[in-house]
């Protein structure tokens, strides 16, 4: 078991500090200059788009970077950064890469070391705006999560009741989610073009010793420890429904034309109700968050047979080169954040 001081953590303020590559930092330093409310509170939220997005300077920020991304330039670096906490030190590993086929990154990512905060969204929807949702989810979880707490978000507590903290970080988990999906929602009605935007969202809040975990859709969380593979997510889609009734075998699952209709997905479908866990983090966990890029080419025996053969600070690189090697036509994205005590 880890042994560690408390970290920064979701409950009270912090600070957020950006440790995913430069051009991410240099945006979100401008924006929290520019943003009167930090967060994403509710207010804000409505700001945002009661004055019409593209108006306010964080969206213009947004679309300007979608811009670049429409250009070409599709995220293709390796990110890494490391915080101390007590004995412990979360190194965090991720490579994202368009593929060799799609024009558009549709996937995005986040690594906050400082915040214990790891993201990643896989966006949908036609003309790029898949990176419009993607971006937005991340932007919105991240600054609702680390930014003040919202007195009416959570509604757990009863009067003399003395909430379990777990409960509540789990609870921002999903009213963040919820507001990113609210926005997004109303963006893409406002906006006929944008009609059906959407995104995948996996979130991993690392608290002292406890590790939390919110999604929606296909995106999935995985932990390796000591040796073993253990897949943490079930996938929101109509085939995971059907494995579940016994109706059809994993194998099956995984051929059919139609795996990736979503019974959920954050913006697309309005409030989203995600699945959340909590559970405790030993010295040498490392959890892996990944896009369907990298798990509609490799199983998870595969993942498991892969990541044998590599340190954990190459696992990030090596999954999405291994995707790749194996041909998929996908965004792919992994994140890899690993616990050493
Ligand atoms: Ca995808």
């Amino acid at each position: 078991m880890v042994q560690g001081g408390k970290r920064p953590n979701l409950l009270g303020k912090a600070t957020p500090k950006i440790g995913v590559g430069p051009q991410f930092v240099e945006n979100l330093d401008r924006d929290r200059g520019a943003c009167a409310v930090p967060g994403c509170t509710p207010d804000f939220t409505m700001g945002a788009t009661a004055q019409g997005f593209g108006q306010d300077p964080w969206s213009q920020d947004l679309l300007r970077d979608v811009d670049r991304l429409r250009q070409g330039r599709a995220p293709r670096e390796l990110y890494t950064s490391s915080t101390r906490a007590g004995m412990m030190v979360w190194e965090a590993y991720a490579r994202s890469d368009a593929g060799p086929v799609r024009e558009h990154n549709e996937d995005s990512h986040l690594i906050d070391v400082d915040n214990g905060l790891f993201i990643v969204a896989d966006g949908m929807g036609g003309h790029a705006f898949g990176e419009v949702a993607s971006r937005l989810a991340t932007d919105i979880v991240h600054r609702t999560l680390v930014g003040e707490r919202d007195p009416e978000e959570t509604r757990l507590q009863r009067p003399g009741d003395e909430p379990d903290p777990a409960d509540v970080v789990r609870e921002r988990m999903r009213y963040a989610m919820n507001q990113a999906s609210l926005l997004i929602r109303k963006e893409s009605e406002q906006r006929p073009e944008r009609r059906g935007m959407g995104t995948t969202l996996v979130v991993l809040a690392l608290d002292g010793e406890q590790a939390h975990l919110a999604h929606v859709g296909d995106s999935r969380a995985y932990l390796w420890r000591r040796g073993r593979l253990q897949r943490l997510t079930r996938d929101h889609t109509v085939v995971q429904q059907e494995v579940d009734a016994g109706r059809l075998t994993p194998e099956l699952a995984r051929l059919l034309p139609h795996k990736h209709i979503l019974t959920q997905s954050v913006g697309f479908h309005g409030p989203v109700e995600p699945d959340t866990s909590t559970r405790m983090v030993d010295g040498g966990d490392v959890f892996i968050l990944c896009s369907d890029g990298l798990t509609d080419p490799m199983d998870d025996v595969a993942l498991q047979a892969v990541l044998h053969e590599v340190p954990s600070d190459q696992i990030a690189n090596v999954l999405v080169e291994e995707a790749l090697r194996r041909g998929t036509e996908d965004n792919v994205t992994v994140v890899a954040v690993f616990a050493r005590d």
